[in-house]
């Protein structure tokens, strides 16, 4: 027994001996909420990946949790953290106007909270935005369309449909306004024709970025417009969406038989849209090189913990309802059949093989 109680107080004395040797250890810098919206898309997954590295890289311990697309799901998710003491929360919501009450509760506590992608809107109690420009996302995409069709030299007149993303996300307004402020004077001066007359969030919303919806809203717009006529590009602004669209599209014979697939965009660079881009069906896509986010985001939990300045690029953009939001926009990139190799396999987020 004697020597049981040595050998013991040896190895507390040698585990505290070892706790005082670690340096910086996750616990000495405490836990990092991480909020995402869903597994079902690629990105999210690189997203919450990236994040859990550069976290555990710089120290800290990190709670990351997917929601599936459920808003109560997320709201308890969020709650949990700030129960169990997280020291930062990292938010991409799924909805951004549903978070008031908890952000005020983690704010109370004193938890820094950043907004992750997606603005959080309708409350003081958010710090910093970490994101894209999605306005200009919105724009690359209706410079691709165009291109996809031929314009300039090809004059049109072209028949296009448009589609938006979630109306409870605030990107979604972006993209559209971004699109719109190149397509709408096309638009207006008969060069593009919007054939259904579906324009605007309202009208070309998609709810929770689903694809099946948009291949449902496609179905219908194939067959209440375009039976005398073809539909020649379709602004879509999330791959999976992009996916629906095109296999209604398909459904109709375009992109075979002599018919011509319609010009279609899309966003995240996922791998099934990238194929579908080999394979010359997906127009485009906007490339968002999540790791950049990842890493401008823990820049921004390491300063904001240590009392440093928080690097920003943009307080002005972002207003989420009641204030500005101090934010870092990162910038993204339209990758097409031309530069894919270059941008997604060159910049290693994808290893050679991964798409072709
Ligand atoms: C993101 C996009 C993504 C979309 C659907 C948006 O908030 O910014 O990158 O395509 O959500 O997940």
């Amino acid at each position: 027994m004697k020597r049981l109680t040595t050998t013991l107080s040896a190895f507390a004395l040698g585990a505290l001996a070892l706790s005082f040797a670690i340096p910086a250890s996750a616990q000495d810098k405490g836990t990092v909420g991480i909020a995402m919206p869903t597994k079902s898309s690629a990105r999210w997954i690189a997203d919450g990946d990236n994040m859990v590295k550069v976290l555990k890289e710089r120290g800290y311990g990190t709670d990351l949790q997917y929601a599936e697309d459920d808003i109560p799901n997320q709201l308890s998710q969020i709650e949990n953290m700030v129960t169990k003491g997280a020291k930062v929360l990292v938010i991409a919501s799924i909805d951004g106007t549903t978070l008031s009450d908890v952000l005020k509760q983690a704010q109370a506590q004193g938890i820094k909270v950043i907004a992750y992608d997606r603005l959080i809107r309708d409350t003081p109690n958010v710090d910093y935005y970490a994101t894209f420009d999605n306005f200009q996302v919105g724009v690359l995409q209706a410079q691709s369309l165009l291109k996809g069709l031929g314009y300039p030299e090809n004059k049109g007149p072209f028949n296009i449909e448009l589609f938006g993303g979630s109306p409870d996300d605030n990107n979604a307004y972006f993209f559209y306004d971004g699109a719109m402020s190149v397509l709408k004077p096309l638009i207006d001066n008969g060069t593009l024709k919007v054939a259904s007359g579906q324009m605007g969030m309202d009208k070309a919303s998609t709810l929770r970025w689903d694809g099946a919806t948009a291949q449902a809203r496609m179905d219908n717009l194939l067959s209440a417009y375009y039976t005398d006529k073809r539909v020649d590009g379709v602004l879509s602004p999330y791959d999976g969406l992009s996916i629906g669209i095109l296999s209604s599209l398909k459904g109709v014979g375009y992109g075979s038989g002599g018919m011509k697939m319609a010009v279609v965009t899309g966003q995240d660079a996922e791998v099934p849209s990238m194929k579908s881009i080999l394979a010359g069906e997906q127009y485009s896509t906007i490339f968002k090189d999540t790791r950049d986010l990842a890493k401008v985001t823990a820049d921004m939990v390491d300063a904001s913990l240590s009392g440093k300045e928080v690097t920003v690029n943009d307080t002005k953009t972002y207003n989420n309802g009641v204030k500005v939001v101090p934010s870092y926009l990162l910038k993204p990139v339209v990758v097409d059949k031309g530069n894919w190799e270059k941008v997604l396999v060159g910049s290693g987020y994808y290893k050679p093989g991964q798409i072709n």
